[in-house]
């Protein structure tokens, strides 16, 4: 085991719902093996998180992580590793705000994304010890991708205007200097 290989948009898997792992699956070294390969492929690919699904297991598992500065994001503020199992979230408050978002899943694709700027998530540790907390800004915004993820949908599917896609080269030449300035404003007013 080790580094997974990621599937990409048009496999079926990825728009499948995943189910949850029972307490004992989760204590499995069938799955805390699996969480192990999740965390190594996620940072193998300079991903920000990765969901089960990404690499062809329909169950409710994800794994965020940004080590400052990402490559692939390099606004970003660090999160620490975390691993969510059978996790859920609603938007806290009605704010929200436009991402750039990319998908290991989307191979060189960005586009625009609205997401709430605060998130209540629910979830079990690797360890099955169960955790509530608000998540904000881009913090809550990759929370949200990853939870998506779980439910069988892609970044793309909520792009709020297609005209705002666009190729890696292309965003970094005419999208990048403008969406930086403007998520730094947001991460410095909300902190994450
Ligand atoms: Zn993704």
């Amino acid at each position: 085991m080790g580094v997974l290989d990621v599937v990409e948009i048009g496999h079926p898997v990825l728009r499948e719902t995943a189910r949850e792992l029972s307490l004992e699956e989760l204590a499995s070294p069938r799955w805390q093996g699996f969480i192990d390969d999740l965390i190594e492929t996620m940072r193998a690919r300079d991903g920000a998180g990765l969901a089960a699904n990404q690499v062809g297991e329909p169950v409710r598992i994800c794994v965020i992580e940004v080590r400052a500065p990402n490559p692939r994001y390099p606004y970003k503020p660090a999160i620490p590793l975390r691993v969510l199992v059978n996790a859920h979230w609603e938007p806290v408050g009605d704010e929200v705000f436009e991402n750039f978002e990319g998908c290991l899943s989307v191979p060189n694709l960005r586009g625009l994304v609205q997401r709430q700027l605060r998130a209540r998530v629910r979830y079990l540790d690797r360890h099955g010890a169960p955790h509530d907390e608000v998540v904000a800004g881009l913090c809550a915004g990759t929370h949200q991708h990853e939870l998506d993820h779980l439910n069988g949908i892609l970044f793309v599917d909520r792009v709020s205007d297609p005209h705002s896609l666009t190729t890696l080269a292309g965003y970094e030449r005419f999208h990048k200097a403008e969406f930086e300035a403007r998520i730094r404003e947001l991460v410095a007013r909300v902190g994450s």
